[in-house]
């Protein structure tokens, strides 16, 4: 697996344009390094050839003492039935996972236990061109050293880090908590692959981008649909703009990204709201600026790109 941000694919990733549905891919500037989709969505299109990380989507069943989706139970099985039916070779596929909230963290702690085993087994037998990943879990940075440790020692190579997005925060004590988790295998195994869920801000992506891990994250969609935000990069970091109303002036600067561009020939503004044709394109506008914002981050802009940016 490659190291590097998967954006998130929801359940609104294209935009109607006349007549035809442009995915959400085709209006970026570049690419992300791979996507993540949560069995939990149900997009209509699919990037076909980029790479995949699958997963159960944990936080929208969180509050249930038993993980479902959509009425069905969430369990090694259910989800192999599942990424057998929607993954391709060389995707990484996620064991089924529960956050530990709530008052029954023993029972969570089990199930994610049982799950991790019945899981790497079905793997092998079943979907053994896939990248079978385990999620850690844990209240204290000493327990989920331990549960990292169990799942290599089960047989995982590629390791995923949750239940961070809650205290994303605090980002220095994040940090130190991941390195850590990650320093207590490396230091026997550097082969193994790691990925933080949830956390996909500038200074997260810099601190990825040092520690060689994959993360992902979905906070530009959430800023384009619920805060209604427009995005702009400005040297790595991400200034918020509220969009406006139609028969209002928007405050945003005008801005030259790809999704811009284009829907500007549709006379579609995602500076504005009022449509989902402009919420979708302001949530592919978001993902350009966060893309370049995590270039800037990690120094790894080329000048001319920076460029051709600019209005
Ligand atoms: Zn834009």
């Amino acid at each position: 697996m490659k190291p590097g941000f998967y954006a998130v694919i929801g359940n609104s990733d294209y935009i109607r344009l006349n007549e035809s549905k442009i995915p959400i891919w085709e209006l970026l500037d570049e690419q992300p390094t791979g996507w993540l989709r949560s069995l939990a969505s149900r997009p209509t299109v699919m990037p076909d050839r980029q790479p995949m990380i699958w997963d159960c989507g944990a936080f929208g069943y969180r509050n249930l003492d038993i993980p479902q989706i959509r009425g069905r139970f969430v369990t090694a099985h259910f989800c192999i039935y599942q990424y057998a039916r929607l993954s391709k070779p060389g995707d990484a596929i996620v064991a089924p996972d529960h956050l530990l909230t709530g008052n029954r963290i023993d029972e969570r702690r089990k199930f994610n236990g049982q799950q991790v085993i019945e899981f790497i087994k079905l793997a092998a037998l079943k979907l053994p061109d896939r990248i079978p990943m385990a999620v850690v879990h844990g209240l204290t940075l000493a327990e989920r050293i331990q549960r990292a440790i169990e799942l290599y020692e089960i047989g995982y190579r590629a390791v995923g880090i949750g239940g961070l997005v809650a205290g994303a925060r605090n980002f220095h004590s994040s940090r130190i908590a991941i390195a850590a988790t990650i320093e207590a295998i490396r230091q026997f195994d550097t082969n193994v692959h790691f990925h933080v869920f949830g956390l996909c801000s500038p200074r997260y992506a810099r601190a990825f981008n040092q520690l060689k891990v994959s993360f992902d994250g979905s906070t530009y969609a959430k800023e384009a649909f619920i805060a209604r935000n427009f995005l702009m990069n400005q040297g790595g970091k991400l200034v918020r703009y509220p969009a406006a109303k139609t028969d209002t002036k928007a405050i945003a600067p005008r801005c030259c990204c790809r999704a811009c561009k284009i829907l500007r020939q549709y006379q579609i503004d995602p500076r504005y709201y009022g449509s989902r044709q402009h919420d979708i394109g302001r949530l592919a506008h978001n993902l350009n600026q966060l893309l370049l914002a995590h270039n800037h981050a990690t120094n790894t802009l080329a000048t001319c790109q920076l460029f051709q940016l600019q209005c």
